[in-house]
């Protein structure tokens, strides 16, 4: 269930995805990482800026959570992503022991540029983690973190979709 506190947390997470501006083209995604009511990360995406592929804003987040908390495991933590995690991003949440994962818009509520393929399920990752004591839940300010991004009848060019 989606709470009040969580919302709030949320809307760090887009203020930081709108740190760089707010061009729908640059994937502005901002994760904040929450751990006994303290933020230990707050981090937007930055593949080009580095540039490294990987540098999506919930993996920055979990590298900078795990540095400052000292562990590798972040058990009690929720991650909080202003877009549905991608496979790689919701795979390393699992890994990275998170306990809960909540994020704002889903695949369905953006442009598919936004994904790398065309039917994973993500939530399934979840589902059928070895662990059972992860959750998975979106929609936390949906329409707001919907606004950052293109929505999903935009007609872009090929050039303009980062999946292609
Ligand atoms: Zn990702």
């Amino acid at each position: 269930m989606i709470q009040p506190e969580d919302e709030a947390w949320m809307r760090e997470a887009i203020a930081i995805a709108r740190s760089k501006g707010s061009d729908p083209s640059t994937s502005p995604l901002g994760c904040v990482i929450v751990l006994d009511g303290r933020m230990i990360a707050g981090e937007r995406n930055q593949t080009q800026e580095l540039p490294d592929a990987t540098a999506h804003a919930e993996m920055m987040a979990i590298r900078r959570g795990c540095e400052n908390s000292g562990d590798m495991e972040l058990r009690g933590a929720t991650l909080y992503s202003t877009l549905q995690p991608c496979g790689m991003c919701t795979m390393a949440s699992i890994w990275a022991k998170v306990g809960r994962v909540v994020y704002g818009a889903g695949r369905h509520d953006v442009h598919q540029m936004y994904f790398e393929a065309r039917h994973v399920d993500t939530l399934d990752f979840v589902a059928e983690a070895y662990r059972d004591d992860i959750s998975i839940e979106g929609g936390c300010l949906r329409a707001e973190c919907a606004e950052l991004y293109y929505p999903p009848d935009a007609d872009l060019s090929e050039e303009e979709q980062a999946n292609l």
